[in-house]
């Protein structure tokens, strides 16, 4: 039996999701919203002070009606705009008919996604799962075992190479796979099987390759570190890496979670490097389903995804209809939309706008990235911002009063990644927020 009082919060929770849809008027205000959260929440985030109440495109309204422009967009997740109408289609309509069959059964999307999704990113086989996260667990343990199988390593000596400062998720396999110490603090002992090397580092890859070459299964990496704060390889680097995994048989992994899917001005952000050639293993997540069901997974050809066999690897929700569903409107809103030519577009006209504010003496020392995936580094010793020791953080609260909602990463960086449907006027409307914000700090 259900107790009395909870019936009679279920019965008040639907009617007020009933009346949210219909009618927009929040229930609480911003104030109360953060408070129940910081009540009744695990603190493992630490949040800009903003609720999310409706968003739509690259805009997003507080429950106070105030509107912003999002910088962020959930990590590169919502790279189709904030609740794309043809996604939420596919969504609700979906929603209808079946959302979950496990695949101990057959569901009537799963097939038809896998086809669009290897046919769409140029592999020959798919292997649903969530999460990034969960994605990364996938990649590991398929290079592992293609290891044992196809390379002969000996029975649990496999090596994975992961690059120092990447991020791959928060799971423990994911959190091996980096060095970052506060993301790994007390939470070891770690995944073994792990070596780290340097980001951008022919040379230290080459040597570790050359030592243990004969046990190493994979070299993971993010084509462009996102989480590091939007650090972009030296030149002719990832090609390098590539050919020295072929070299040494190597499975070359790339971890697109957030880099794929256009937003970097490329269906993948590999695509800039490894003049033609593809990664061995390909893995997304995050902007496959538009941000609006979660769904990862990981791509490989035959010869690879052949040793995963029945009753060795699975997840109860992979593959699942409704996130099936999703995924095929939101890969197709991002080809119907030309969204990787105007990421490209957008991404190149926003660092050229952003230049007027770049210098060697001012609080923005630099512009990197591509497409819409952008960063400035800020000099933490400014003036503007040492005076009242500010950081990149209060630029951000300072932006998000100002209708822009960006995120620092680390102490000094902040990351600009907008939905790709923003448009032109948009786009500089946006510089010109971001500007006179930045001005406000070094007028101090
Ligand atoms: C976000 C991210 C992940 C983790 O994805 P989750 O869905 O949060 O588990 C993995 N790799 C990269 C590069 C990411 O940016």
């Amino acid at each position: 039996m259900i107790p009395r009082q909870f019936a009679r919060q279920t019965i008040a929770f639907s009617r007020r999701s009933i009346s949210l849809s219909a009618n927009p008027k929040p229930v609480y205000s911003s104030e109360q919203i953060m408070d129940m959260e910081k009540q009744y929440s695990a603190k493992n985030y630490s949040p800009l002070p903003i609720v999310f109440q409706k968003a739509e495109g690259v805009l997003v309204y507080d429950p106070e009606g105030k509107k912003y422009f999002d910088f962020l967009s959930a990590y590169s997740a919502v790279n189709q705009g904030h609740c794309h109408p043809k996604i939420i289609g596919a969504l609700v309509s979906q929603a209808k008919n079946v959302t979950l069959s496990s695949r101990a059964f057959y569901n009537s999307i799963f097939g038809q996604w896998a086809k669009f999704i290897t046919e769409t990113f140029g592999f020959d086989k798919v292997l649903p799962m969530n999460t990034g996260a969960e994605a990364n667990e996938t990649a590991i343990k398929l290079a592992r075992k293609w290891g044992y199988v196809k390379k002969g390593v000996e029975k649990d000596q496999a090596i994975v190479l992961s690059c120092k400062g990447s991020f791959h998720g928060r799971t423990m396999t994911a959190i091996s796979l980096t060095d970052q110490d506060d993301s790994r603090d007390q939470f070891g002992p770690f995944l073994p099987g792990i070596m780290h090397v340097e980001y951008g580092d022919v040379a230290d890859l080459e040597r570790v390759l050359e030592e243990h070459g004969k046990n190493v299964v994979s070299f993971i990496i993010e084509p462009m570190q996102g989480e590091a704060g939007v650090v972009v390889p030296p030149k002719g680097y990832m090609r390098a890496a590539y050919d020295l995994c072929k070299k040494h048989n190597v499975l070359f992994m790339a971890d697109e979670v957030q880099t794929g899917v256009a937003r970097t001005g490329k269906m993948c952000c590999y695509e800039w490097e490894l003049d033609g050639a593809q990664p061995d293993v390909l893995i997304l997540g995050k902007a496959i389903s538009g941000g609006v069901f979660p769904v990862s997974c990981v791509l490989a050809n035959t010869e690879i995804m052949s040793v995963i066999e029945p009753g060795t690897h699975g997840s109860t929700y992979g593959g699942n209809p409704l996130g099936c569903a999703v995924s095929i409107a939101a890969i197709e809103v991002v080809k119907e939309e030309n969204l990787i030519e105007n990421a490209e577009k957008m991404g190149k006209l926003f660092r050229e706008l952003s230049q007027d504010l770049v210098g060697p003496d001012r609080i923005v020392t630099s512009v990197r990235g591509r497409g819409l995936l952008n960063a400035y580094v800020t000099n933490p010793n400014h003036p503007g911002l040492a005076k009242n020791k500010q950081t990149a953080y209060d630029i951000c609260k300072k932006l998000k009063y100002n209708g822009l909602l960006a995120k620092q990463t680390h102490e000094d960086i902040i990351r600009f990644a907008p939905p790709l449907v923003i448009t032109e006027a948009q786009l500089r409307e946006c510089v010109e927020i971001i500007k006179s914000t930045i001005q406000e700090f070094e007028k101090q």
